[in-house]
């Protein structure tokens, strides 16, 4: 009694968790004890002979080179379904004790490499011997108090708790799509948006009781905020704590308040500036700080958060800081060197294309490019990709010349032989 008595106060100093599970001892003592209707189907299902000399590895079903963990998985199941208190057929005890007897020898490595080379003759030569086992009941109860989960709740008793009168719950975020041109989230912006959150209730000044009456202590819950819930399960009895339905973990309850219904909070639409700074992208998220949720019974308010999508530029394309952009210039014109005009976000901007640019080089047009973000005193490139257009036709006049040109370049090659 006095184990799960102890888990539960633990627990309900620990606010962080509105629900966690945890075994008590005494949860599976009671399992255990609870009697034969629960259970007793299982020891139907025994699916080994014993035979005259009982071989340890086939009492718990198991091969002569099982891992310890099969060892001891086998022996919880089987000790489970012949635990003399939950199943009440005739031999059930007694195999219960062999069981044990089996599964202390096979989980220790000593007398599991006896056993092996000598039979249980040699456990009686090594001083052990049938009787000399260790009282089965301890033994099981040895290992189900070793689970993990079970003895674990020592560590949490520091967790102070808080009263239950002050069970603040924080607010929680509150989310905003802002929508941007291509050079508002180049450049940065300041934007002004209308929100909707929730915001503290000015009737009752947040504490979702109606102005004049006072709070009366929850009922369900006795004002521990909290509820304890057994479940049984195979394993034993699973005890959750969970936030109290009827008072939503407070403690109290009132009459509510007319105008959030008890809430404590109401929605509002607010006005808020924003600075949205250079450099952001499609995906970006900025925080408002305290702008989401109000809290609930003095709990802090959550943050707003900008959501940020950005509608792409038709010829200029985002990489990260840089910015791609792709050029025609004719053959002549890679061949003869140029400048053209080339649109950036700085606007229109000149570009010197030498002579003999190649097809698809890429020119760099340094500082061209988008601020990086929270440092907007550097920035990107932006990339230029040169195209270079040949003419699918051409006039007499430029065929004529083309052809003088090839055989010059003909009489070129053969010069060079
Ligand atoms: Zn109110
Ligand atoms: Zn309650």
């Amino acid at each position: 009694m006095l184990t799960s008595q102890c888990c539960v106060t633990s627990k309900i100093g620990y606010l962080g968790a509105p629900s966690s599970s945890f075994f008590s001892r005494d949860s599976l003592n009671a399992l255990f004890c609870a009697g034969p209707s629960q259970t007793s189907h299982r020891s139907r299902g025994a699916r080994f002979i014993v035979r005259a000399d009982s071989d340890f590895y086939s009492v718990l079903g198991v091969s002569r080179n099982a891992s310890k963990s099969e060892i001891k998985s086998a022996y919880r199941k089987l000790a489970r379904s012949f635990h003399p208190d939950v199943n009440k057929e005739p031999g059930a005890e007694t195999k219960f004790k062999e069981i044990s007897n089996a599964y202390e020898v096979l989980s220790d490595d000593e007398k599991r490499s006896l056993y092996d080379k000598y039979g249980e003759a040699g456990l009686k030569g090594a001083g052990m011997g049938t009787g000399d086992f260790s009282n089965p009941f301890d033994l099981f109860e040895s290992l189900f108090e070793g689970m993990g989960g079970m003895g674990g709740m020592g560590g949490m008793g520091g967790m102070g708790g808080r009263g239950s009168r002050s069970r603040a719950v924080d607010g929680q975020d509150e989310y905003y799509n802002l929508v941007l041109n291509f050079k508002e989230a180049v450049f940065g912006v300041e934007k002004e948006i209308e929100i909707s959150r929730l915001e503290s209730c000015g009737t009752c000044n947040g504490s979702g009781a109606k102005p004049g009456t006072k709070p009366s202590r929850c009922s369900t819950c006795g004002g521990q905020g909290q509820v304890v819930q057994s479940a049984r399960t195979p394993l034993g009895v699973f005890q959750q704590v969970m936030t109290c339905s009827s008072c939503g973990g407070s403690g109290e309850t009132s009459i509510p308040c007319n105008t959030c219904s008890g809430d404590g909070r109401v929605r509002r639409t607010k006005r808020i500036s924003l600075k949205v700074p250079a450099g952001v992208d499609s995906g970006s998220r900025l925080r408002v700080r305290n702008e989401g949720n109000a809290g609930r019974r003095g709990g802090s308010p959550g943050d707003l958060f900008v959501i940020i999508e950005v509608i792409p530029d038709p010829v200029l394309k985002r990489d990260d800081t840089n910015i791609l952009y792709t050029c025609k210039v004719s053959y002549i014109d890679a061949i003869l060197g140029t400048t053209i005009k080339v649109p950036t976000v700085d606007g229109m901007v000149d570009l010197k294309i030498p002579a003999g640019t190649q097809p698809n080089t890429t020119l760099v047009m340094a500082k061209k490019g988008v601020p990086l973000l929270n440092k907007s005193n550097m920035r990107g490139d932006q990339l230029v990709r040169v195209q270079v257009e040949i003419p699918k036709r051409l006039s007499n006049d430029e065929k004529k010349l083309i052809e003088e040109l090839a055989s010059l370049s003909k009489g070129k090659a053969t010069s060079r032989r």
